[in-house]
């Protein structure tokens, strides 16, 4: 089945609307689902579009290609935990910045064996808007390539997530942009050069590298989403090199709402936007955890059943140990148990908490926590200081006083979760170590916090038996 071209431009701007929609429809968590859905149909059209098309040679090599792709990622979905989620995201933006490589050395070779004489003006321009295409997209996705690799690395815990401090290093990210502007001039006035493309190509991938290899642990959340941003324009290079409109429309989308996103994040950790672009930033700290704040004292199940039976305010702090423990339901159940004796319950959500944007919101979801008592950082930082009892579960960083108070602290600036102006404080964790950012916490040494350790969803579960 073969489209005409106009059926196929009507298809396009289709699905382009409905991922405009889908993204609408994303941003809240009610209406989540239905923006997936819009998200769905309009991929399907898009795909079926682009294989209607009759410029499209052997379809079925196409078919062949999706099904064994759609089953990698099908299995792959079907395997990942919802706290690797961010690792997958990661490894996925390096394949659309390999493809974008691809495409641009393809488009490349394609356009210089074909030779043309005579070449008139108008096709001289034609011919160096392509080369700045060809150069913009392959440099886009080899940064996007390399720098990914290094997020999956980092978030797998391949590669050490403490930030690379490589002598000089934005005096080398500077000269990496310059020389790599100044072989785009090259290759356009020369009008192409191998030798200047394979260069480009590696000092690409060696800026992508060096970009995400010394940012640090802490700030990896906004990484993420700036890979998610470049993934976009790398595709947005690609659709214009193979004159692809919904793929412009589409990389835009991604490479717009992925920098929205990563500005969004960095308001909300208290860093500078432009120094995240540049690589490295907030990273000349030196992590010093030899501070003795003095001792921390330990409690059980039995005791916080206690306490939480004597409070009439309660306030849950979800983290990543939550996630990892899976005591999302468990703490469910603590809620309605508390809920049922008259306490007010609610949960206090920090951005960055979990391992991707919305982690705990999904998490909480899922056990059916209702939404109206899932509260964001600034709706509740005011109320702690009226709560009697605050449980932070397997949360570290996010609820860490040293980012309001130390300003020689790593994450020093970035705001967070006052728990420790509560009455009581309960930590659930199962050792003192540090959380992901690798700083010690002084929340635990405080006059008003006790630790319980164990894993979150035992220790949640012996509560609500005691109780
Ligand atoms: P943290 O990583 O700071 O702390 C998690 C805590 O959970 C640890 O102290 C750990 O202590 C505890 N824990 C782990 N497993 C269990 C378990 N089974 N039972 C009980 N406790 C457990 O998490 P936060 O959510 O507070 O902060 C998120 C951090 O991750 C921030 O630094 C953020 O920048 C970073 N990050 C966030 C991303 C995002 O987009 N949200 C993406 C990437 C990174 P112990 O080992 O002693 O049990």
């Amino acid at each position: 089945m073969e489209f005409s071209q106009g059926l196929i431009s009507a298809a396009y701007i289709l699905a382009a609307l409905l991922f405009i929609f889908s993204l609408s429809g994303l941003s809240k968590q009610q209406t989540a689902e239905t923006g997936n859905w819009y998200g769905i149909v309009g991929m399907a059209i898009a795909l079926i579009a682009t294989i209607a098309d009759p410029r499209v040679g052997n379809v079925w090599m196409i078919i062949v290609i999706m099904i064994v792709g759609a089953t990698i990622g099908l299995k792959l979905a079907q395997k990942v935990e919802m706290t690797q989620m961010p690792e997958l995201v990661a490894i996925l933006h390096s394949f659309v910045g390999l493809a974008a490589v691809l495409v641009g050395f393809n488009s490349y070779f394609e356009m210089h064996h074909s030779v043309i004489v005579n070449i008139t003006d108008s096709q001289q321009m034609a011919t160096n808007i392509h080369l700045v295409e060809v150069f913009l997209g392959v440099f886009i996705g080899a940064v996007t390539f390399t720098g990914s690799i290094v997020a999956f690395g980092k978030l797998r815990g391949l590669i050490n997530s403490a930030a690379l401090m490589l002598p000089h290093r934005h005096k080398l990210n500077l000269a990496a942009g310059v020389v790599s502007f100044i072989l785009m001039i090259m290759f356009v006035k020369q009008g192409g050069g191998d030798s200047t493309l394979y260069l480009l190509t590696f000092i690409a991938l060696a800026f992508g590298w060096h970009l995400v290899a010394s940012i640090g642990g802490a700030d990896m959340p906004v990484v993420v989403s700036m890979l998610n941003s470049y993934s976009g324009w790398a595709a947005a290079a690609a659709g214009f090199m193979l004159n692809n409109d919904l793929l412009i429309v589409t990389g835009a989308l991604v490479g717009s709402s992925g920098a929205i996103l990563s500005y969004i994040m960095c308001k909300a950790m208290n860093r500078s936007f432009i120094s995240v672009i540049a690589g490295g930033f907030g990273t000349d700290v030196v992590i010093d955890n030899d501070t003795d704040y003095g001792d921390h004292v330990e409690t059980t199940a039995e005791a916080v059943a206690d306490m939480l039976n004597g409070a009439k305010s309660v306030i849950i702090t979800p983290g990543y140990g939550m996630a990892v423990a899976q005591a999302q339901y468990p703490v469910y159940k603590l809620t309605q148990a508390l809920k049922d004796k008259g306490v007010d319950v609610r949960f206090a959500i920090h951005p960055v908490a979990g391992r991707l944007p919305g982690h705990m919101n999904v998490l909480l979801a899922e056990a059916k926590v209702p939404y109206d008592i899932v509260l964001g950082m600034e709706e509740i930082n005011d109320d702690f200081a009226k709560t009697d009892v605050v449980l932070v579960i397997g949360a570290n960083d996010t609820v860490n006083p040293a980012a309001a108070e130390d300003p020689t602290s790593p994450i020093a600036g970035m705001p967070v979760l006052e728990v420790w102006h509560a009455k009581n404080v309960v930590v659930f964790k199962r050792s003192m170590s540090t959380g992901y950012a690798g700083v010690q916490n002084p929340l635990f040494f405080k006059d008003n916090s006790q630790m319980l350790f164990g894993d979150a969803k035992d220790s949640v579960e012996a509560i609500f038996k005691a109780l």
